[in-house]
């Protein structure tokens, strides 16, 4: 896939908590579009396959049990470089190594609890687009 597509998932802190329009908000205005979102409530499973590269570490029981402790919305968002793009505007994964600015920085509770995930490479994108939006005719 071409790094015009990647997944964002506002994870059970920010959606539980009352975040999603400000999270939607700075994303649009980093230009980025919404393809397509859905709100789900994953089970355990789903939760322990969409974080299988975690399977083994320490933080990985308490990762599902949090991204199972409520529902997320999941999206497909567009722009020219996505990925790269959406990395750089969620922050590093430790709230407190944020940059200012970021999405991390303004809306994580902490390490675990950071509001938002990512897709890390175009093609883990396309597998996890693929994960939330089965049959979804994207076009
Ligand atoms: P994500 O994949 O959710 O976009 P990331 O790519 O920044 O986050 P990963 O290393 O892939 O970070 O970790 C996945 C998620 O697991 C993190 O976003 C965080 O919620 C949790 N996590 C990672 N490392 C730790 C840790 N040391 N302690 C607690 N939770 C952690
Ligand atoms: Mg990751």
């Amino acid at each position: 896939m071409n790094d015009i597509r990647t997944l964002a998932i506002i994870k059970p802190d920010a959606f539980g908590g009352g975040k999603t329009g400000k999270i939607i908000d700075h994303l649009e205005s980093a230009g980025f579009g919404v393809l397509a979102a859905r709100v789900v409530h994953l089970s355990r499973a789903g939760a322990e396959t969409f974080y299988d590269v975690h399977r083994g570490k320490p933080f990985f029981t308490s990762l599902v049990d949090f991204m199972t402790s409520g529902p997320v919305l999941a999206m497909v968002l567009e722009r020219e470089g996505a990925v790269t793009r959406l990395r750089e505007v969620i922050g590093a994964t430790d709230p407190a190594e944020a940059d200012p600015g970021t999405v991390r920085a303004l809306y994580a509770e902490s390490k675990e609890r950071n509001a938002i995930h990512a897709s890390d490479s175009p093609d883990n994108a396309r597998v996890e687009v693929a994960f939330f939006f089965a049959g979804v005719d994207l076009a």
